[in-house]
């Protein structure tokens, strides 16, 4: 499963990313070419704009109504029936959306502080921004948050 957003989205955008979806935010305004682009990738449209679901539009579309962040993650995951799996947590990076590589803990020694050289065993380098990734204590925060915000309304 894969994303577009409107421009108004980039922070539900990027939690996307977190859990391990490929998310493109589309920077212009959310008209017939954002439509256009999404049936082209095969992503799911998620938009604050009322009016794009009476959009002729075949593929899936979800208009996101909360105001913040925790709440419109949680409508996405709850209409779309996903749930935080650990095992794709932190594959893509955050910023650019670019499929993480695993690499060599010896490669990055001398690249990330040391204490996290220390103390993590598995690094990962996006090919985009070039930046280096330790899932460890991301993951722990993570799920930590999304349990909070996430599962609140399930008893
Ligand atoms: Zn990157």
């Amino acid at each position: 499963m894969k994303f577009i957003t409107d421009a108004n989205l980039g922070k539900l955008a990027k939690w996307l990313r977190i859990l391990g979806y490929d998310t493109v935010i589309y920077r212009g305004e959310a008209d017939r070419n954002f439509l256009r682009n999404a049936a082209r990738e095969e992503r799911v449209v998620l938009t604050r704009k009322k009016d794009m679901a009476a959009r002729q539009f075949s593929g899936t579309l979800i208009t996101v109504g909360g105001d913040h962040v925790q709440e419109q993650l949680r409508e996405v995951m709850e209409k779309l029936s996903i749930s935080a799996d650990v095992s794709r947590l932190f594959s893509i990076c955050v910023r650019c959306n670019e499929t993480l590589v695993t690499v060599d803990k010896e490669d990055v020694a001398g690249l990330v502080p040391a204490f996290v050289y220390d103390t993590q065993a598995v690094f990962r380098r996006c090919p985009g921004c070039k930046g280096i990734f330790w899932p460890g204590t991301h993951i722990d925060n993570a799920l930590t948050h999304l349990k909070k915000h996430t599962q609140s309304h399930h008893p």
